[in-house]
């Protein structure tokens, strides 16, 4: 089967009958930019059910559930992982969709697709592989993601990958540097002529802050981390804690602090929604075309911003620097840093499947199948890294420096 880019889809009877609802401006499976190798349409789904299905299915969605979002994986059950914030991240997205009548599905393949490129650890991971990366084009999630979906993943006869529609593609890639977007083509087009992404896409985006906003508040109480006294001086809390209180005079604890966190986000979907309608009606855009054309067309207004983004450096300075967690941030350093430069002194340690066989021959120089992808020793490395949960990576180390009598 041969690479097109540009597969055109072609409104089926079930693709017309599923999005009949949509708003002009929202992206229709039929007129998606295509798949890269082309396939049969699917017979009872949209093109983006069936990319959110196929990343519900992948293997790189399972590992989530064991990495890191703020606190590593083994600190508690109830802290959020990558996995619960991206199902939340999809339910406030979704929320916003239907609203504003754009396609649902595809803003649901948007957020649970977000963050598979995570390394291990989160951020602190992902900074660390970076550094290592520095002399070989470096590492950043965002790309991570998509060579995920457009490379890493094994599950199909056909590909390399998910083989996801553009729009899908189009919207896990939320930053990318100018050099990284010449060498996308298609993709990295937008980042080169300053054009936006589709409405799914800008809406994902917004959600993932409301999401780890909010539950970095939840799981930054719970460890004791933060505490209620120092959120007082944030106005965002303050205003719904107090209406909290002042409608529940009896609830305190943990209720107290749900009721708390309910009502902000549902102020945040709910400005979020009527900002971007009047936006939507100001610009009156009529197409997808459109959309891409006109500037963000999915923001809050400037007073929930301001709150929004009070509580983003609140939780900046008192939650993701704080010194239990800069411990834990140190450890993940030396833990990849550890591996990666382990793998590259000896890469006869890796698993065969990340070792480099040899010179890239004319013959796989001309293969299809991956014709752009850095196959460099150093970031099948880094793919190897990135691909492991917390505990993997902790046990891969153990296995590597730790000599005991087992
Ligand atoms: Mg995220």
């Amino acid at each position: 089967m041969s690479e097109t880019e540009r597969q055109v889809f072609v409104a089926t009877p079930t693709s017309f009958a599923l999005e009949a609802h949509l708003a002009p401006y929202a992206a229709h499976s039929a007129a998606s930019r295509g798949r890269r190798y082309a396939e049969q349409p699917p017979s009872a789904r949209t093109e983006f059910q069936r990319d959110r299905d196929r990343i519900v299915h992948s293997t790189a969605f399972r590992r989530l559930e064991y990495k890191t979002q703020v606190f590593v994986n083994h600190e508690g059950d109830l802290f959020r992982t990558r996995l619960t914030h991206s199902l939340e991240v999809a339910q406030i997205a979704r929320s916003v969709a239907r609203n504003l009548r754009v396609n649902e599905d595809l803003v649901e393949a948007i957020s649970l697709a977000h963050d598979l490129g995570h390394t291990p650890f989160g951020h602190a991971g992902q900074d660390a592989l970076h550094e290592c990366m520095r002399d070989h084009g470096g590492f950043e999630h965002n790309l991570q993601s998509l060579a995920v979906v457009d490379q890493l993943e094994e599950h199909y006869g056909a590909f390399n990958g998910l083989n996801l529609c553009f729009e899908t593609r189009e919207g896990i890639l939320k930053h990318c540097s100018r050099e990284n977007a010449r060498r996308l083509g298609d993709l990295g087009e937008r980042f080169l002529t300053g054009r936006q992404p589709s409405l799914e896409a800008q809406i994902a985006n917004v959600a993932d802050e409301i999401a780890y906003n909010n539950h970095d508040v939840d799981d930054g109480l719970r460890s004791g981390f933060i505490t209620l006294d120092q959120l007082s001086d944030v106005c965002l809390w303050h205003t719904h804690h107090e209406a909290a209180r002042n409608e529940f005079p009896r609830i305190d604890g943990r209720r107290l602090i749900h009721e708390t966190i309910r009502r902000i986000i549902n102020t945040l979907i709910v400005d979020l929604i009527d900002t971007t309608n009047a936006n939507l009606v100001r610009v009156a855009p009529e197409s997808l075309d459109d959309v891409r054309r006109s500037p963000p067309l999915v923001e809050h207004s400037e007073e929930i911003a301001t709150q929004a983004a009070a509580l983003k450096r609140f939780l900046f300075k008192n939650l993701y620097r704080h010194y239990r967690v800069m411990r834990m941030a140190n450890k993940a350093q030396r833990i990849v840093t550890g591996l990666f430069n382990a793998f590259t002194e000896d890469p006869r340690l890796l698993p065969p499947a990340y070792q480099v066989r040899g010179p890239v021959t004319e013959e796989s120089a001309n293969d299809a199948a991956a014709p752009t992808y850095d196959s460099s020793q150093a970031r099948l490395i880094a793919h190897y890294i990135a691909g492991m949960t917390d505990r993997y990576a902790l046990k891969e180390y153990q296995r590597l420096f730790v000599i005991d009598d087992n």
